[in-house]
């Protein structure tokens, strides 16, 4: 979608990247440790200052018990879920996922030799249920891939669904490899509950985060695991040779902005509210309905809700080639029994791009009229 939307000269709403919201100080601090810092190999693990960063940073906001020998640091989450998957399932294991998913996970988890188990989530409401948590596993399954916040879905997953999870997981005993990279992407209000903070998960938890959403910096790729020392032993060995380490300088701004007060962090995050709300806004002026954002950088529209009939796919194409802007396309996150009703809009854009973006996807509308 982002090269057709570059061949159509299209406004891309489609790749979730922000263009702003990153901290000016933090910038500075990484262009400094280029000139004045480390510019060769750091140790394997990571920047031990950045590695206890991380860890104060959980202490802090989260209430959680995290010492910095927990911490492995990655190239971005992507190398961090590679590595843990690497590390942790055998051939023939199986792995609990839930679809619509992130695109990385299912390619990662059949490489690594996994046997995918999908809980299906449905719109509007994407909720997990028990029924379905019980179909997926089984005495085989060692490892579920969770994300929460979720991506693509936006979903922020409630007490209920969190315990019926950690439920699953201890009843099967099972590890669990938690991406909670958009932890700091919430909106009205929410609090972020990491799943190792459940009963009996702390010691089965490999938790995944990434400074690139923290910070609005998604291309700095700078990304971590936090799990116990013989599960984060098992990572770094996995990690040692994928990338065996990640651009120092950029790992010691992090720890630079990992030590700011979290005020800035969340005043980041109402400015990401108030695009939201823009582009809501926008497409219900437009007739559109859009389904709930609750956390992450993006916002799904409900075609069918909206009056139109054509698949997602058949939407997304017209929008950007004939209507000039890009969406994402929901049945492309599914393995399986796609919803094919519902596209998924960035809102995380500045205002002009934002209308412009609501102003074709008018445009697009008019086509299936
Ligand atoms: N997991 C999820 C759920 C994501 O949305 C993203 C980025 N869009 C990633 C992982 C990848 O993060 P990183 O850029 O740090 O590799």
């Amino acid at each position: 979608m982002s090269a057709l939307a570059r061949a159509h000269g299209a406004v891309n709403l489609g790749q979730g990247f922000p263009d702003f919201g990153w901290p000016a100080d933090v910038l500075d601090h990484a262009a400094e440790a280029v000139r004045n810092g480390w510019n060769q190999y750091p140790p394997m693990r990571g920047l031990p200052e950045l590695r206890e960063a991380v860890a104060a940073h959980y202490r802090r906001g989260q209430g959680r018990d995290v010492a910095a020998d927990q911490v492995v640091v990655t190239s971005g989450a992507t190398e961090a879920l590679a590595a843990s998957l690497i590390a942790l399932i055998e051939p023939g294991d199986e792995v609990v996922l839930f679809q619509p998913l992130y695109d990385a996970y299912l390619p990662l988890v059949l490489r690594a030799g996994g046997v995918p188990r999908f809980v299906r989530l449905a719109p509007p409401d994407w909720r997990i249920g028990r029924e379905a948590l019980a179909q997926a596993f089984t005495e085989r399954t060692r490892l579920v891939l969770f994300n929460n916040p979720h991506n693509p879905s936006s979903r922020v997953f409630d007490a209920g669904e969190l315990d019926a999870l950690a439920e699953a997981c201890r009843a099967h005993d099972s590890l669990i490899l938690s991406d909670e990279v958009w932890e700091h992407v919430l909106f009205d209000g929410r609090r972020h509950v990491p799943i190792a903070a459940l009963p009996g998960m702390a010691e089965r938890t490999v938790k995944v985060g990434s400074a690139g959403k923290i910070f609005s910096l998604t291309g700095w790729k700078v990304g971590w695991v936090v799990a116990p020392p013989p599960l984060a032993e098992a990572v770094a060995k996995a990690h040692q040779f994928v990338t065996f380490s990640t651009p120092p300088n950029l790992q010691s701004a992090v720890a630079y902005g990992l030590g700011k007060p979290v005020a800035e962090v969340e005043r980041t995050c109402a400015a990401f509210a108030a695009a939201r709300d823009r582009l809501s806004a926008g497409l219900e002026a437009q007739g559109y309905a859009a389904l709930p954002a609750e956390g992450t950088y993006f916002l799904s529209i409900d075609l069918a809700a909206s009056g139109i009939a054509a698949p997602d796919t058949v939407f997304c194409e017209r929008a950007v080639t004939e209507a000039g802007v890009a969406a994402i396309p929901l049945s492309a996150f599914y393995a399986e029994d796609p919803a094919t009703h519902v596209v998924r809009l960035c809102f995380a854009k500045q205002a002009e791009t934002l209308d412009a973006g609501v102003d074709r996807l008018g445009k697009a509308r008019a086509l299936f009229a």
